[in-house]
């Protein structure tokens, strides 16, 4: 027996006030969990959204600042008494509660205070050491029952996080249909590769004004887009597919980048380098009329498209190259992935940039 969950979501700039009308048949003690600026942004607005309703938030409480699993225990007698969690943040804090909800067998429901990552709507956990490094996935098949997305709380958080956001959410698409690629899907991995669409093609239409919406604090249909696009588009795929399905060369290009201490350095967020990491695996895979339209995409909103832009030479290529074969992202991809086709792809990026800047 299998069974797939599907959770519902609202969006919207008063999409809070939803929540009486979603969360009552669930109990009426909720507890609070969240990131110390998510709850600043969202506390208030989730407190008057529920005043005077069933619905009883009985505390607030920051997550510990880590997704631990040290946090999570920490948080366990306080959920005990609860009948449903809520998890307000962007991925580490939402993810927290959410491993704690599904742990102590507790409905639970997200809301996403930034748009970077797909974690409000996956039942998938990521888990860190107390010290910040990775710790383990934590697969589960049990996803949020229902995703509060309060869109005026998402415009005016930094723009920079729906930047990166936007390449991470970008991947998606090329990533999992790369890895399948002569393949006969099953149902559910078939869906989600079909959904993967809508990972690609609708942020490149309204990410540029989206983000400059999100600079000005605007709520606007092409943020309300692009938000969707990088939490449910992405979410949807990933609790859909399987997980070979979900990462490939893009992720695995981040993973060698990981190794270069001018990256962490230099602060590149995640999906940052993640869309980086797009146009070599557009390049590798010879989609030269796909990577012409990301490549101009990413120098619209300032994505990097060449190795100066992440801080990189091509002296580190070897220890990248190494470095991204050392995950699991490529072991199931159409043609064998080498540090020699990594190198050579990166390699004719660089090309790619020189010829593109001569032409200007
Ligand atoms: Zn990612």
């Amino acid at each position: 027996m299998e069974r797939t969950m599907i959770p519902g979501y609202t969006i919207g700039a008063d999409a809070y006030n939803d929540i009486p009308h979603v969360c009552a048949s669930y109990g009426t003690r909720a507890l609070m969990i969240g990131g110390k600026q998510a709850l600043a942004a969202a506390r208030d607005k989730i407190f008057s959204a529920t005043e005077s309703s069933p619905v009883e938030i009985i505390q607030c409480l920051w997550h510990g600042g880590e997704a631990s699993l040290e946090n999570i225990e920490m948080l366990m007698p306080e959920a005990a008494t609860a009948d449903m969690i809520f998890a307000v943040g962007g991925g580490k804090a939402i993810d927290t509660g959410k491993v704690l909800a599904q742990r102590m067998g507790k409905p639970f429901f997200t809301f996403p205070t930034i748009a970077s990552t797909c974690a409000a709507y996956t039942s998938l956990g990521i888990l860190y050491h107390p010290d910040g490094s990775l710790r383990e996935y934590s697969f589960s098949k049990i996803p949020p029952n229902h995703v509060f997305i309060n869109t005026q709380v998402i415009a005016e958080a930094p723009v920079k996080y729906l930047w990166a956001g936007i390449g991470d959410t970008m991947a998606k698409h090329y990533e999992c249909t790369i890895s399948s690629r002569g393949h006969i899907p099953c149902h559910i991995d078939g869906m989600g590769i079909a959904l993967s669409t809508m990972c690609a093609e609708p942020l490149k239409i309204f990410g540029e004004k989206a983000l400059a919406d999100c600079g000005k604090n605007l709520v606007t249909p092409e943020l309300t887009e692009t938000v969707l696009g990088i939490i449910i588009s992405t979410g949807m795929v990933s609790n859909f597919v399987q997980v070979d399905y979900t990462t490939g060369l893009a992720h695995a290009v981040y993973n060698g980048f990981t190794v270069l201490p001018s990256t962490e350095e230099f602060h590149h967020l995640h999906g940052e380098v993640v869309s980086y990491g797009i146009l070599v695996l557009l390049t590798i895979d010879k989609q030269y009329d796909e990577l012409n339209a990301v490549f101009q995409f990413s120098k619209a909103i300032g994505l990097p498209t060449k190795l100066a832009d992440l801080h990189a030479t091509v002296n580190d290529l070897q220890q990248v190259a190494d470095k991204a074969l050392a995950g699991i992202d490529v072991r199931v991809y159409p043609y064998e992935v080498t540090d020699t086709l990594i190198i050579e792809g990166i390699l004719e990026l660089e090309e790619y940039n020189r010829k593109y800047e001569k032409s200007r």
